[in-house]
């Protein structure tokens, strides 16, 4: 992804023009193939509008992505299409992905049949081999079953292998877990990594909580309000945060009652800036204990590279 923005107008009453919301705010990475990234940011920072955009759903107001050395605003009808089977998409809510009047078979025949599988028995075999990929095993005890009749867990397995069916070789999964009881979300993040690695997809998570993204991701990009403040490898993110809105994230988890007492009254949490009126230049300068007046405000931080291999966009690096 190359300088891309994705601004959404604002309309009221359909007509009246509020301004733009700012969802993907200038945002530059670049992933390799097989590896296991997460996105991490509040809610409203525009990670599923990034998400959405990298899936061809929502078309960039400004730059470009380019997959396998083709750019996605160029793609049109059958190259298009090819381009929706290379990239899988699990979404949040399997309640809502799911139709509920088709059973777990015609689920997953459907991508086979848009994309042009037209043998049954070739469906048939491919259907199965996915169910057993997602440990619905034995996949007989499942094709005939209807979303209602499955649990939670069991119908984001099925949103899974739907989104691989088509053997993609990227995978953008939007808070896969978040929905799920606590006590099935390790097991399907697992269940992630594991086809990951398997099958060398890259993988891109989507996720609100960096607490667990040691256990399946190798590089984290940190948003927030629309932009990327902040990557490196796992580890030396979260050893070493360098930007301070990721120092503040993880100074909650890691004590989430200090948090709540001092830091919080300096970076509020879960008061994530307007994408309407955002802050200007850097976008976290309202709420950053470091800020610096006449330099915070009025000039936007570059990426730095203060560690090896490690981004961040703040002026404190200079
Ligand atoms: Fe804080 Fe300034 Fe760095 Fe922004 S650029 S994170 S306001 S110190
Ligand atoms: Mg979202």
């Amino acid at each position: 992804a190359r300088d891309l923005h994705t601004w959404f107008e604002l309309r009221q009453w359909g007509f009246l023009r509020v301004g733009a919301v700012r969802a993907v705010d200038g945002v530059d990475f670049a992933l390799a193939g097989g590896e296991a990234v997460a996105f991490v940011g509040e809610s409203g920072c525009g990670k599923s509008s990034l998400a959405r955009t990298l899936l061809g759903l929502h078309r960039p107001t400004r730059g470009e992505v380019r997959f396998a050395g083709r750019s996605l605003g160029e793609l049109q009808g059958r190259a298009l299409k090819a381009y929706r089977a290379e990239v899988g998409y699990v979404q949040q809510d399997p309640y809502g992905a799911l139709p509920p009047f088709l059973d777990v078979r015609r689920i997953l025949a459907e991508p086979l049949i848009v994309h042009g599988v037209r043998d049954r028995a070739e469906r048939e075999r491919r259907i199965r081999a996915a169910l057993e990929e997602v440990r619905l095993s034995p996949a007989e005890a499942f094709l005939g079953q209807f979303p209602h009749m499955l649990s939670g867990g069991q119908q984001q397995r099925v949103v899974i292998a739907r989104a691989l069916i088509l053997a993609p070789r990227l995978l953008i999964a939007d808070e896969p877990v978040s929905m799920l009881d606590a006590s099935v979300r390790v097991e399907i993040l697992e269940l992630l990594r594991h086809i990951q690695r398997e099958r060398g997809l890259t993988l891109a998570f989507i996720t609100h909580d960096l607490s667990t993204v040691r256990h399946y991701a190798e590089r984290i990009f940190v948003m927030y309000a629309g932009r990327v403040v902040e990557s490196a490898p796992v580890d030396d993110l979260l050893d070493h945060p360098q930007h301070p809105y990721t120092q503040a994230l993880i100074a909650a988890i890691a004590d989430p009652d200090a948090a709540n007492a001092t830091r919080l009254r300096e970076v509020p949490a879960g008061e994530p800036p307007s994408l309407l009126h955002p802050p200007a230049a850097c976008r976290f300068h309202p709420r950053c204990p470091h800020f610096m007046a006449g330099l915070c405000d009025v000039e936007d931080p570059p990426d730095f590279t203060p560690r090896r291999d490690h981004r961040s966009a703040c002026w404190l690096h200079r």
